[in-house]
């Protein structure tokens, strides 16, 4: 991504900012210029937040040679706010997570652009600290 287009989305990349359709309602993410359920082209910016929660995960072996580094990549289907989207799952090691536990986002290094040495960061989700969901956090 270049300089200038991750500066242009910085804001949707430090918050959760995804679509939502004001044709059926539906809000998801990442963002499109169309509804991705009805096709409707009547859509406007949604801030996504409220409870995260995994529903699946994948763990990638296989990774590009810039985020070797940190391999595997844990890849997880996340409901926020009751919208789901894949993101990727950070600060856990395979074995400690389970399908329905909470999580939290939190904002992550993705790359070092290699001539400017600027960073790029991202949103990617974590294990919830201080409770398990149960509302005694
Ligand atoms: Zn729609």
């Amino acid at each position: 991504m270049s300089i200038a287009r991750h500066w242009r989305r910085r804001h949707n990349l430090y918050r959760l900012i995804g679509t939502r359709c004001r044709s059926c309602g539906r809000t998801f993410y990442p963002q499109a210029q169309r509804c991705i359920y009805c096709g409707s082209s009547d859509v406007e910016q949604a801030r996504i937040d409220g409870e995260a929660r995994l529903l699946s995960y994948s763990i990638v072996y296989s990774v590009t040679d810039e985020a070797r580094y940190e391999a595997p990549v844990i890849l997880g289907l996340v409901e926020v706010g009751g919208v789901k989207l894949i993101t990727e799952i950070t600060d856990a090691s395979p074995g400690e997570l389970e399908v329905g536990m909470r999580l939290e986002p939190v904002l992550r290094k993705v790359s070092i652009h290699g001539e400017s040495g600027l960073i790029y960061y991202a949103v990617k989700f974590r294990p919830a600290m201080g409770g398990d969901g149960s509302g005694e956090d």
